[in-house]
């Protein structure tokens, strides 16, 4: 006989995004039940933004997650060199070093820029949730979703889970399902989400390594991002031996011993769910099982606290009879837009940052051409300073990702959900560009 467990929230994924959310529905004294297939094995997202730390705020646990935090001044400045030890070729500072971006946060946030990694962020936020009687069961698998409405009209979920230790199979039937379940969202699939996509435009790879490298790590290259561009050696392949030759390569020291731990490739994507939830069901997308884009402008675990932080308090509202269901529709009129904006500014800073590998000379078609191009960078000729110029304006354009306070403040809501019966005028236009200046303003929404 199938064991059948009930409950009425169950989120699938314990990522950034269903932990928060677990987190928040906690908060509201509310007791998901949440599915997880692998612990996190390797270190994603670590830009965490002041608007994200101000969710954690709410639940009493930004300063635990500053105190695993780095925070400092070097925060998300971006550096070009030919390798760790090798020629610079230049550096766009960022948030925290911009004479832009500095005391920007004292006009807008009581909270900070800080890099916390997501294998930090997670378990505090498990440890949150578990407090707040979250049932987290790792080793476990969605692997189906069918839904039925019964007599009375009620939507519910049976999902069938696999445990991953014992292979068994088990249902749990469920009144509202959280999609928290990643870039390869069965959720998603499952319940057919729409998607607006565009084709890939390419493909990356992760490669996790260990390496001493304090000797290297001068004052003067200290950045988030140092990236490696030799124009004369454009292509390797990512196996071993060949692979750590590379890498010592790319350090600039042959001698550093080098130990690879993972490699994984990805593809970019640049895709947004139409709508988060699906008309009158409970069913809800939250963060990259909704949207799917390049790490640029480092906002998609910031989106996850943020997406959670919005559904959690609208669902425990709903459920506790203290709000009519179309309040939940407000999620994907709030979230969605900003999800796409995500969406079409990260794969515009790829963009902005590929015109800088082309500009030193990267996608020339041989080894030699590239050496010809990077040689141009030191002429001190015409061709030599029009080479300059076009590496400085490549640079200057990716610098918008780096002081994007807009991006990540400028998230103003229009739903049903905000009241605006009273205001004797309308929302005030910002002046200048929205992904670098911020709106301040108490109109609703904001
Ligand atoms: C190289 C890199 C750098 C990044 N840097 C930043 C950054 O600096 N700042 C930032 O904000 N973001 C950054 N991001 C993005 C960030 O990592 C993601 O947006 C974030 O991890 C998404 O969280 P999530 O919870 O939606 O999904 P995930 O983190 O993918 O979590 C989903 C979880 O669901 C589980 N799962 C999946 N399917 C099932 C299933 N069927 N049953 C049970 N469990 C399931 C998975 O095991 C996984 O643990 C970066 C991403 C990459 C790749």
């Amino acid at each position: 006989m199938t064991c059948e467990v009930q409950t009425k929230f169950l989120v699938v994924g314990a990522g950034p995004a269903g932990l928060a959310l677990a987190s928040f529905l906690g908060q509201n004294g509310e007791h998901p039940y949440g599915k997880q297939r692998y612990h996190r094995r390797y270190p994603e997202s670590y830009i965490f933004n002041p608007f994200a730390f101000e969710c954690l705020r709410d639940i009493g646990i930004e300063d635990q997650g500053l105190q695993h935090a780095v925070r400092g001044r070097t925060l998300q400045t971006m550096r070009w060199a030919r390798s760790m030890a090798g020629e610079e070729y230049g550096k766009v500072l960022g948030f925290s070093e911009h004479p832009s971006c500095i005391g920007h946060t004292h006009g807008i946030t009581p909270s900070e820029y800080a890099e916390l990694s997501q294998s930090e962020l997670e378990p505090i936020l498990l440890r949150y949730a578990s407090h707040h009687s979250f049932h987290v069961r790792f080793s476990t698998e969605l692997v189906d979703v069918a839904q039925f409405t019964d007599d009375t009209g009620k939507h519910e979920y049976i999902c069938t889970i696999q445990d991953l230790i014992s292979h068994g199979t088990w249902k749990i039937r469920t009144q509202y399902l959280f999609g928290a379940d990643g870039a390869r969202s069965n959720i998603a699939r499952s319940l057919d989400f729409k998607f607006i996509s565009k084709p890939s435009s390419g493909k990356a790879c992760n490669v996790l390594l260990r390496a001493d490298l304090a000797h290297l790590m001068s004052k003067e290259r200290h950045a988030a991002l140092h990236w490696f561009l030799k124009p004369d050696r454009t292509t390797f392949r990512a196996e071993r031996p060949e692979l750590v030759d590379a890498v010592r390569d790319l350090m600039g020291d042959d001698s550093v011993d080098i130990e690879i731990l993972r490699v994984d490739s990805w593809a970019v994507h640049e895709s947004v769910a139409e709508q988060y939830s699906l008309g009158g069901q409970n069913a809800f997308l939250l963060d990259d099982a909704a949207h799917l884009h390049p790490p640029a402008y480092g906002l998609g675990s910031n989106t996850c606290v943020q997406d959670a932080y919005n559904l959690a308090w609208k669902v425990a509202y709903v459920s506790k009879g203290l709000a009519g269901s179309r309040l939940l529709e407000s999620y994907t009129k709030e979230r969605q837009p900003v999800g796409a904006m995500l969406v079409q500014q990260s794969n515009k800073g790829l963009a902005a940052q590929v015109d800088v590998w082309q500009s030193v000379g990267m996608f020339e078609s041989t080894p030699e051409d590239g050496s010809r191009q990077l040689a141009k960078l030191s002429q001190a000729t015409p061709e030599g300073e029009a080479s300059r110029a076009k590496v400085r304006n490549a640079m200057e354009l990716v610098g918008e990702e780096l002081q994007s306070w807009g991006a990540a403040h400028n998230q103003w809501y229009v739903s049903t959900a905000v009241y605006l019966a009273d205001e004797e005028g309308s929302r005030p236009v910002l002046d200048g560009n929205p992904i670098v200046d911020v709106e301040i303003s108490t109109y609703p929404g904001s």
